[in-house]
């Protein structure tokens, strides 16, 4: 892991992220800048540089983690779809956005707005209940 890596603080506690799952291997947490509420990061734990750099295995498990996920932001949330996004220019540790969308073009990172931790763990709450 790289000591200076923002996901990897996160994973280990060293930065506060309201957390949605975890498991062994995989961890997703609210975005603090959302483009729309219930906006969620998805990574693996160990520090993968580019998404398509996992192996197969990894990169299989981390898609089925991220479809169980919109499953639970769609149940939970009831926007019309969830979509998924992956650019990776600002963080090097691979993560995938899954965003809560009722539109087209919603998923644009312009749009996205800081959300208060009360915000966030009030719709954490919401999410996981
Ligand atoms: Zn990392």
């Amino acid at each position: 892991m790289k000591t200076n890596c923002i996901f990897c603080k996160i994973v280990k506690g060293e930065i506060p992220a309201v957390k949605i799952f975890e498991d062994e291997k995989y961890f997703a947490f609210l975005d603090m800048n959302p483009i729309n509420s219930g906006h969620t990061l998805l990574i693996p734990k160990k520090h993968t540089e580019y998404l398509f750099d996992l192996n197969d295995n990894e990169y299989s498990e981390l898609m089925l983690k991220a479809k169980h996920l919109a499953k639970l932001l769609k149940n939970k949330l009831a926007p019309k779809r969830v979509g998924i996004a992956v650019e990776g220019f600002f963080i090097p540790h691979a993560h995938i956005h899954i965003v809560p969308l009722n539109e087209g073009n919603e998923l644009n990172p312009e749009r996205a707005k800081p959300m208060s931790k009360d915000e966030l763990n009030k719709l954490a709450k919401k999410i996981l209940k």
